[in-house]
């Protein structure tokens, strides 16, 4: 999950990231997650499962057998994004998906136009989100005291996302 995801999440379901996020030890070579002390094992941002389905926090069951996301419209960019890939200009379907393979979905179906224009934006945050990591990292590698995950929560909320400032656009009175 990318900072924009949880910012989106937090806004719009009036919760604290620690009601939804949990930080999962990544791959030391990836340069999106974050440290805690300088030179420190790398976290990266990862919905919570309720623990006795194991399902998605915001999975909600409306009935038995029967389940749908509960932050649709607030819901990560790559859960948006799935079960798509863009390759060579192309919408197609993920090689990998841990929920049915290539054969499970039609693209004659789907929306390609809304899924190419939400890949874009999943490629977008995540290169905000590179940098944003990269600038708490430096804060962390500079300072004597190891951070908390509440610091690291309180620089996501303070952060301010280009998803941000089209909210803003959109939000402003339109000039005469
Ligand atoms: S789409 Fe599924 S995984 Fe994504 S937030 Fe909603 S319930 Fe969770």
């Amino acid at each position: 999950m990318t900072i924009a995801d949880v910012r989106r999440l937090a806004a719009g379901m009036a919760l604290h990231p620690r009601e939804f996020v949990y930080l999962k030890e990544g791959k030391e070579e990836d340069n999106s997650d974050f440290r805690f002390k300088p030179g420190g094992p790398l976290y990266d941002l990862h919905l919570l499962h309720r623990p006795v389905t194991k399902g998605c926090v915001f999975l909600m069951e409306i009935a038995p057998g029967k389940a749908r996301c509960g932050a649709y419209v607030h819901r990560p960019i790559v859960c948006a994004t799935f079960p798509a890939s863009l390759a060579q200009g192309s919408v197609g379907i993920r090689e990998k998906t841990l929920c049915g393979g290539p054969d499970s979905w039609n693209l004659a179906t789907m929306d390609l136009p809304a899924y190419r224009r939400d890949i874009a934006r999943n490629r977008a945050a995540w290169s905000e989100h590179l940098r944003m990591a990269r600038e708490w990292n430096a804060r962390v590698d500079a300072s004597t005291r190891p951070a908390t995950e509440e610091q690291l929560y309180d620089f996501i909320l303070a952060a301010e996302t280009s998803e941000d400032a089209e909210q803003a656009d959109r939000s402003a009175p339109a000039s005469s």
